[in-house]
């Protein structure tokens, strides 16, 4: 609540002060004395005055005087006086200082309703001067406040790790943010070049101008998806909402906000390619396990009809009831390893062997399956490869399943081409197909479970072969890699450190 205005009289006779106070006693006001003018000046230290009512004729210091060194104190400066005196008012002007402030002048004997009318004319001035600055006050403290609220959102815009756009009717950005600019690899000069539709991506401009036509209907949207393109051609996968931003209700610039879900996008769609690896590797699974489970069942049938009595006849049937049964038993172990391989649980027992042994077994192993396709089978294993320390079973598997799939999907009459030699201090296996080759864009998704090329669809198999091969080679310290040309062949390398360090256990 404001105080009382004060005001200030000035006489050297209490009298004449009383006399005063009871001419205004009507006003709502605080009356401060002082008998002299040295008095006066004093009182102006300790208080803020409305008006001055000065007697001028005082002893030592009359009134003019008084108001001339009022006139020098930027606190006074502007004071309003009001003169007490029984002399003429012409007198006053010889005052320096005088035009600073209002000034008027009463004689004596004072007229009651002059005195009061003349003081509140300056305390209404005085009044609406104090209203002025009390607007002036509250208007400086709303833009402070307004200030720092915008500052609060311009920081909290900047700093958000959300992209945020604002694109007016033209389809020019009124504000991007920090991460915006980040993210799409421009700075904020050129922005100011840029339109909203060289940022969208080619196939969502229809998707993003039917939104914005409806943004600019009044609508707003929630988990929008589209794709925004970089300054690099990046794609980026964004999800946000969307809607106007209004200008006395009219439609005046969208707004969206917008987090980057490229990421995000990027793993639903492995999980996706996955999954239908996975059900396709399912039937694979179901068809290899049928296969050899029907050969055995008819097998079994004949045997056990009574006619059945030719020994030889007999040995045979046994032998491919055998072989199915051994087929059976590796799918199920290829299928044990991948379990065994994603349970961490994958054990490698290294003890002193020879490669060579291992390859040649291989190749001996497979060389019934080359023969009934017609496919020649090379070696050419140098003496020098040493004994080494491996998990023979598992090289004797990585052995199995390479030249096996060299055999598999060779052309007719082709060849085989088992080679290893010792380089530095590595031995390096190497076979060779003169098959149906891979295209460059499979060759990087090969040694992914599941992994199957279209292609070869045609071709009994689980695409999981090679992503045991690489976790074998690897648990022994080596490498694999391929190299291929669609038509012509493959050629599936590994090498192996010849001195094998660490344990036996690979997890
Ligand atoms: P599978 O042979 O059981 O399908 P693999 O993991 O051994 O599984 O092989 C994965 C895929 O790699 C195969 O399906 C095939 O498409 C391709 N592939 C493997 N070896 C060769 C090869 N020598 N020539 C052409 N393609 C091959």
């Amino acid at each position: 609540m404001n105080a009382k205005p004060k005001i200030l009289i000035v006489d050297d006779r209490p009298e004449n002060l009383i006399a005063l106070e009871k001419v205004l006693g009507d006003l709502d006001v605080e009356f401060v004395r002082a008998l002299s003018g040295n008095e006066a000046l004093a009182q102006t230290l300790e208080h803020d005055f409305a008006i001055a009512l000065v007697d001028v004729q005082m002893p030592e210091m009359d009134g003019f005087e008084t108001v001339e060194f009022m006139r020098q104190d930027k606190r006074t400066r502007h004071l309003p006086v009001i003169f007490v005196s029984a002399i003429y008012k012409e007198e006053y002007h010889q005052i320096r200082g005088i035009e600073s402030g209002a000034v008027d002048f009463i004689t004596k004997p004072v007229i009651p309703e002059i005195m009061r009318g003349k003081v509140r004319i300056f305390l209404d001035l005085y009044e609406y001067q104090q209203s002025l600055e009390d607007e002036i006050a509250r208007r400086l403290q709303y833009e402070e406040a307004l200030r720092e609220s915008e500052e609060q959102y311009r920081d909290l815009f900047e700093n958000a790790s959300d992209l945020i756009q604002s694109v007016n009717i033209n389809g020019d950005f009124e504000y991007v943010n920090s991460a915006w600019l980040g993210e799409l690899g421009y700075d904020s000069g050129e922005v100011g070049q840029l339109k909203f539709v060289d940022i969208v991506a080619p196939d969502e401009l229809d998707h993003c101008m039917t939104l914005f036509q409806e943004i600019v209907n009044g609508k707003q949207f929630e988990n929008v998806e589209t794709k925004f393109v970089a300054k690099d051609g990046r794609l980026i996968h964004v999800e946000g909402s969307v809607g106007a931003r209004l200008k006395d209700g009219q439609f005046y610039a969208s707004r969206g906000i917008f987090r980057d879900i490229t990421e995000r996008k990027r793993i639903e769609e492995k999980q996706r390619e996955l999954d239908q690896m996975k059900s396709e590797f399912i039937s694979n699974v179901s068809h290899e396990l049928r296969t050899p489970l029907h050969s055995l069942k008819g097998f079994t049938k004949l045997m056990l009809q009574d006619t059945m009595s030719d020994k030889d006849v007999q040995k045979e049937f046994l032998g491919i009831m055998n072989k199915e049964a051994d087929r059976l038993g590796d799918l199920i172990e290829d299928l044990l390893d991948v379990s065994r391989l994603e349970a961490g649980r994958f054990k490698i027992h290294k003890e002193r062997v020879s490669v060579a042994e291992i390859m040649h077994d291989a190749v001996e192993r497979l060389r019934n399956l080359a023969a009934e396709a017609n496919i020649v089978m090379i070696e050419e294993i140098s003496d020098e490869l040493p004994e080494m320390e491996i998990d023979s079973k598992r090289i004797g598997q990585v052995m199995t399943n390479l030249v096996s799939n060299a055999i598999k999907y060779n052309k007719e009459n082709g060849s085989v081409a088992v080679k290893g030699e010792l380089r530095d201090n590595e031995v390096l296996v190497q076979v060779a197909d003169q098959g149906i080759g891979i295209a460059e864009a499979d060759i990087p998704h090969l040694f992914e479970r599941f992994y199957r090329v279209e292609a070869s669809d045609r071709i009994e198999g689980t695409g999981l072969g090679l992503h045991i091969t690489q976790q074998i080679v690897e648990a022994h310290s080596g490498s694999i890699w391929i190299e291929s040309q669609l038509g012509v062949g493959s050629i599936f390398t590994f090498k192996l450190p010849v001195h094998q360090n660490g344990g036996s256990a690979h997890e």
